[in-house]
This record gives C-alpha cells, sequence and structure tokens, in this order.
C-alpha cells in the first residue's frame, strides 16, 4: 500500500505551480505585483477545463441558458444593487508599523499581529471595495465608471431581454463567467483571495413561494458538481448563514467551504435573494422588470436563487486536493503526483519513444498526430523514461504511452496509468478506442 500524504502548506503548491507552469507571479520581472497571478500554460488548460465543465453543467440543461456581459456597467447599477453604499469592509492601521487590517479579522485590543505593537489602531473606517475607473477623454465625476465586484449584476440587468428573446418561462436560469474586481483589504493566500479573479455565477429565477424548494435542489446540484470534479467529500463542507451573517436582502444562504492548508474557507455561496435585486432595478431605471405569467394571468417579481462560485478558488481546491505525496522519504520511489480528475487534467497522453531512434520517433510522431487529434497530448522525448513519468506526474496526466522497440514488431505500445503507476500492452490499432473508453465522462 502506497504511504500517501497531502498538502501541508501553500507554500509547497506555489514552488509546485510556479515550477511546472501552472502558476506564475504578475509581472514577476518587476518584482511582481501583490496579489496578482498569472496562469501559466498547465493553468490555463485545467482552468478552462474547469470553466467547460461548469459551462456545460449549467448550459446543457434546458431550463438555463448563458450570457456574457460587459464589465463595465452604468453607474447606477451599483447604486441600485446597494454596492456605493454597502460594499465595503472595516478597515484599520496599525499606527507604529502601517499595516492595514480587516478590522472583523483581528482583535483589537490585543497587540498588533505584524509588529508586536502596542500602541493603538486608527479609528475603525468602512473602505469601498470597488475598483474606479474614467470612462472617455474626460477625467470628470461623469465620466467615472466601476470594474463590477461581480458578475450578477449583469445577468439581473439583462433578465427581461433573455426572458423575452429566448421566450423562457419560470422557473428558468441564466448563467455567467466572468472577470470581477474587488479592491480588497487583505488579499492572499496564493490565488484564494485576489483583486481581480474570475466567477462562476448562476441566477436562477423562480416564482415568489417556490424559492426553497429550488434552493435545496441547487445546494444539492452543486454539491454533486464539485464531488463529481474529483473533490473529496470529506474535504467539503456546508456552512449555512446563520441570522448574523445573512445579506439583509437575502431570505437563506449557505457556503460551500473547502478545507484548504490554512483552513477551511468559503469556495462557493447559494443564496436565494428574493426579489431584491429585480426592484431596485426596477426602481432605479424606471423600467418594469415585472415577469407576465400567462399560464395563471398573473404579473409579480421572480424571486432568485444564485449559484456563485470563485473559477479561481474552485481552481485553489482542485489544486489542493489533487497534491499528493507519495512514499515520502524513500528516494527512489517518492513522487509528487497530481490526481486530477481526468476530465480537468490540463494533459490527457504524453507520447514517449524510448530512444531518439528514428523508427521509433516515426511511429510515435503518427500516433502523437492521431491521438492529440481528439485528447490535449504532449510529446516527450527528453530524459529518461523514470524522469518523464515523474514529469507528467507532477502535471497530472492520467496516461503515459510509451512507444518502444518491441512494438516495430508487435505494433503495440505501453499505456502506464498515474494513479496506478500499473502498464499494460495495447495495439497501436486499439489505442483511440482505449483512451475513448477512459476518458468517456
Ligand atoms: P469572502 O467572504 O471570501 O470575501 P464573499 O462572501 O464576499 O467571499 P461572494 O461575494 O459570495 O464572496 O462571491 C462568490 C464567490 O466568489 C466566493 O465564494 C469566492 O469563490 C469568489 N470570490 C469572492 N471574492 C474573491 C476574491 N477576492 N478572490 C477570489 N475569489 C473570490
Amino acid at each position: 500500500m502506497s504511504n500517501e500524504s497531502n498538502l501541508k502548506s501553500m507554500s509547497d503548491l506555489v514552488a509546485l505551480c510556479k515550477q511546472r507552469g501552472f502558476v506564475f507571479q504578475s509581472s514577476e520581472i518587476y518584482g511582481g505585483l501583490n496579489s496578482c497571478w498569472d496562469m501559466g500554460p498547465y493553468g490555463v488548460e485545467l482552468k478552462n477545463n474547469l470553466k467547460a465543465r461548469w459551462w456545460k453543467s449549467m448550459t446543457l440543461r434546458q431550463d438555463v441558458v448563458g450570457i456574457d456581459a460587459s464589465i463595465l456597467m452604468h453607474p447606477t447599477v451599483w447604486k441600485a444593487s446597494g454596492h456605493v453604499d454597502g460594499f465595503s469592509d472595516p478597515m484599520v492601521d496599525c499606527k507604529v508599523c502601517k499595516e492595514r487590517f480587516r478590522a472583523d479579522n483581528i482583535d483589537m485590543t490585543k497587540p498588533c499581529p505584524k509588529c508586536g505593537s502596542k500602541e493603538s489602531y486608527t479609528d475603525v473606517r468602512q473602505f469601498n471595495l470597488m475598483f474606479k475607473t474614467q470612462m472617455g477623454a474626460m477625467e470628470d465625476t461623469s465620466s467615472m465608471v466601476y470594474l463590477r465586484p461581480e458578475t450578477a449584476q449583469g445577468i439581473f440587468v439583462n433578465f427581461l431581454n433573455v426572458q423575452t428573446t429566448m421566450r423562457k418561462k419560470l422557473p428558468f436560469g441564466i448563467a455567467q463567467i466572468g472577470k470581477a474586481f474587488r479592491n480588497e483589504i487583505t488579499p492572499g493566500n496564493f490565488i484564494f483571495r485576489t483583486r481581480e479573479f474570475e466567477q462562476m455565477e448562476m441566477q436562477y429565477f423562480v416564482k415568489p413561494g417556490t424559492q426553497k424548494e429550488s434552493m435545496e435542489q441547487w445546494k444539492e446540484t452543486r454539491w454533486k458538481w464539485h464531488v463529481e470534479n474529483g473533490l473529496r467529500a470529506e474535504k467539503i463542507k456546508w456552512a449555512p448563514h446563520g441570522p448574523d451573517s445573512l445579506a439583509h436582502y437575502a431570505d437563506a444562504a449557505t457556503d460551500i467551504e473547502y478545507e484548504f492548508p490554512m483552513g477551511w474557507g468559503e469556495m462557493e455561496g447559494i443564496h436565494s435573494r428574493t426579489d431584491f435585486d429585480l426592484k431596485q432595478h426596477q426602481e432605479f431605471s424606471g423600467k418594469n422588470m415585472n415577469y407576465v405569467d400567462q399560464v395563471n394571468n398573473e404579473k409579480y417579481l421572480p424571486y432568485v436563487i444564485e449559484t456563485s462560485v470563485g473559477a479561481d478558488r474552485c481552481l485553489l481546491a482542485i489544486l489542493c486536493d489533487a497534491y499528493r505525496l507519495e512514499n515520502a522519504g524513500d528516494p527512489d520511489k517518492e513522487r509528487s503526483v497530481m490526481k486530477f480528475h481526468p476530465a480537468l487534467a490540463p494533459i490527457k497522453t504524453a507520447i514517449m519513444p524510448l530512444s531518439k531512434k528514428s523508427e521509433l520517433e516515426e511511429v510515435s510522431n503518427k500516433l502523437f498526430e492521431d491521438v492529440s487529434a481528439n485528447y490535449k497530448s504532449e510529446y516527450d522525448v527528453a530524459g529518461s523514461i523514470g524522469k518523464r513519468y515523474r514529469r507528467q506526474d507532477e502535471i497530472g496526466t492520467p496516461y503515459c504511452i510509451t512507444v518502444d522497440f518491441d512494438t516495430l514488431n508487435d505494433h503495440a505500445v505501453t499505456i502506464r496509468s498515474r494513479d496506478t503507476m500499473t502498464q499494460e500492452r495495447i495495439g497501436i490499432a486499439n489505442v483511440q478506442n482505449y483512451l475513448k473508453d477512459k476518458f468517456k465522462f
């Protein structure tokens, strides 16, 4: 049985992500930009696979359609949504070292967690988290716009456009994936909390009175989605909002938390938002946002169940969960391996000629051409076969296909599984079917 350990600290993951081309610090050659990260070649594949799975899980349903709204919106949107007045965190500075904290994250009766000073903190101030920018050539207040702090409002303001053009009857949902920006006071923990991030949000519009039932269905659906992505069920949990933490407009809310190396943290929020948003937009825009229920001859503002998951935060959970160090301490057997769900793995197969001999490369090139037409693959001929396996383990490639000298006679290759490390001899003609079966999801 393998002696297997999980990720112990975030710094191990940050190092692996950099070394193996998953995530780089933004503008690294200039010393980096705090809390900004770039997806490397494997990171972007993994993230695209994750987003594609989310998108499919939503929009292959009959009752959900997608949109892609603009990041910049009319400034009144953010007045209506409550973000101009209410989207702020309480902030304090240490008077000695000037470090800035979220007042709700520290005990202000204790010394500064950074410098240990017992001098006092500044007064608590409210700090609005929205980024502002100028639109057009005039730099005055009339040209000020915000970078959206959530994707949801792009959906609410398009509710009637989508409902009427798609001829949707309640209940139905609108899904969207896109960037959001928050000027967080204390970003950190790698890509857990950043100032620029991506959200995958879905707003499900329901008849008032049916929201409880809908919320239960979405809770089940979303939990299942995370488990089907390979997250271990014991590493995720529900964190329902009690009356103290419930947003004023919500009648129920719960988070799905993941156990990150620094502790449990929110990964997704599922919120029952009532008709708050549509009502606000109706009031601020002066446009009637009512849904016309032709069956019952009624008009009303729908209630909304929202599922909101950060693509980057979910990606972080996937990375943490996949990481394994096996046979630690035994230099001959030790390996670190990313046990991604095969659907998420950035590279599905690696084709490896045993040596650079032209006969082997010829067969390998042909195989690579065939396989990579269907599955994102790598061709790797450098170094010992053992080293090449380890490299593919570290980026989570589920299958390595080796072409050796026997291949020239038996027209078969060796397929090695990342997880079990077992090897099977498969005829070249059957490789595509073999992979089709393995990547059936
Ligand atoms: P938190 O309490 O962690 O700040 P939140 O409750 O403000 O999060 P929501 O507004 O519900 O978060 O956003 C929905 C999802 O968007 C979160 O569950 C998280 O996955 C993601 N998210 C929010 N803020 C950030 C951020 N600064 N960086 C990365 N992802 C984020």
